[in-house]
């Protein structure tokens, strides 16, 4: 079953609505003997049942929004054109829409262009104050959905930050790294390339709060998280998994690499004093994806190598050896210290 988008469903359903809404005009135009206005009212209902079809089947969402803001420019300024300006009030809900679909930019451009178009054909027609009443009208219902929903935008884009961040180290929180892992699964299931990910432990950090105070706990977790985000490519991602658990990824490499890759971390969390010279170590568990496997598989064989290594010492980095070495072996799970 596929988990479509908000705005993959929002399309289906505007696009949806749009035949069952247009769909009895062909009828009505063609029983008042107009067929030129039912030809072009049936046009409407092929394309947008066309266009639910492409994004039902492509799934490519921001090609076909684009699409179906011209095409109704388009199809409102003919049939405005050809029948007169009784025709022009669909353009008011329409360009609402736009804003609703597209980011402000095309979506002003492309009302921009009807306003300049519809404004150009009833100039032959329609008397002065009309025509600017028209103009205004028009103009108005553009820059009022452009500063509706620029403001919407921006705080949706707030608040979708505020939901994914920790707030006390500010990096990924839990559902980040869900959303992060479906993302990198479903590349992988196509991707042939490998990716691995590190579960990071802070080591005997309760000693660390009971010895410095949980404020200064506070504070080693904090700049723990500036030092990783440092040293980590930008292309990996830092989460927090628990209270003192972060996750890494994802590592574009295997698990030989990303054992370097935690080694290093390790070496330098193990070189660095935080929070007014508190030493602090950390245990590294790595696992690279199998095929096939769901985040939590993945996630667990990181944890079950942690577990070795806070088993065997701590301040260490152990990485389970992958399947493929160990194919005489009757457990699938081994680890390399
Ligand atoms: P180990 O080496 O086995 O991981 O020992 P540990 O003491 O690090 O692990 P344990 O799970 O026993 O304790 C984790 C501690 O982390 C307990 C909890 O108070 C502390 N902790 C969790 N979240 C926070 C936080 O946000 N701030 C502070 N200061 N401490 C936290
Ligand atoms: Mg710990
Ligand atoms: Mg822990």
């Amino acid at each position: 079953m596929i988990k479509r988008s908000a705005a993959e469903k929002m399309l289906l359903i505007l696009s949806a609505f749009a035949v069952i809404t247009i769909s009895p005009f062909v009828f009505l135009r063609w029983q008042e003997g107009d067929l030129v206005m039912a030809f072009i009212d049936a046009t409407l209902v092929l394309v947008t049942s066309a266009f639910f079809f492409f994004v039902y089947r492509t799934r490519k969402v921001n090609t076909a929004k684009l699409i179906l803001a011209c095409f109704f420019t388009i199809a409102i300024v003919t049939i405005v054109a050809i029948r007169g300006q009784s025709h022009l009030f669909w353009l008011y809900p329409c360009m609402i829409a736009f804003y609703y679909i597209l980011p402000a930019r095309p979506a002003g451009i492309i009302c921009f262009i009807a306003i300049v178009l519809i404004g150009t054909i009833l100039s032959a027609t329609a008397n002065t104050v009309e025509l600017l009443t028209i103009v205004f009208t028009l103009f108005l219902t553009a820059l009022f959905s452009y500063v509706i929903f620029s403001n919407y935008s921006k705080t949706n884009k707030q608040l979708a930050l505020l939901a994914s961040i920790d707030p006390l180290t500010s990096s990924g929180n839990r559902r980040a790294l869900d959303k992060q892992l479906e993302r990198i699964l479903a590349d992988q299931d196509r991707a042939t390339s490998k990716v691995s990910l590190l579960l990071l432990d802070l080591d005997h950090f309760k000693k660390i709060n009971d010895n410095y105070g949980h404020a200064n706990g506070d504070i080693v977790l904090i700049e723990l998280v500036e030092l990783i985000q440092k040293y980590t490519r930008s292309l990996d991602d830092l989460y927090r998994y628990g209270g003192e658990e972060f996750i890494i990824l994802p590592l574009k490499v295997d698990l030989q690499e990303a054992k370097q890759v935690a080694e290093k971390l390790r070496a330098l969390i193990n070189e660095t004093t935080f929070a007014d010279n508190i030493p602090v170590t950390v245990s590294i568990g790595v696992a690279q994806y199998r095929q096939g496997e769901s985040a939590e598989a993945w996630i667990s064989r990181a944890d079950a190598a942690l577990y070795v290594a806070k088993d065997t010492g701590r301040n260490r980095v152990v990485t389970e050896t992958p399947i493929e070495s160990f194919t005489n072996e009757k457990s699938s799970m081994s680890f390399d210290i």
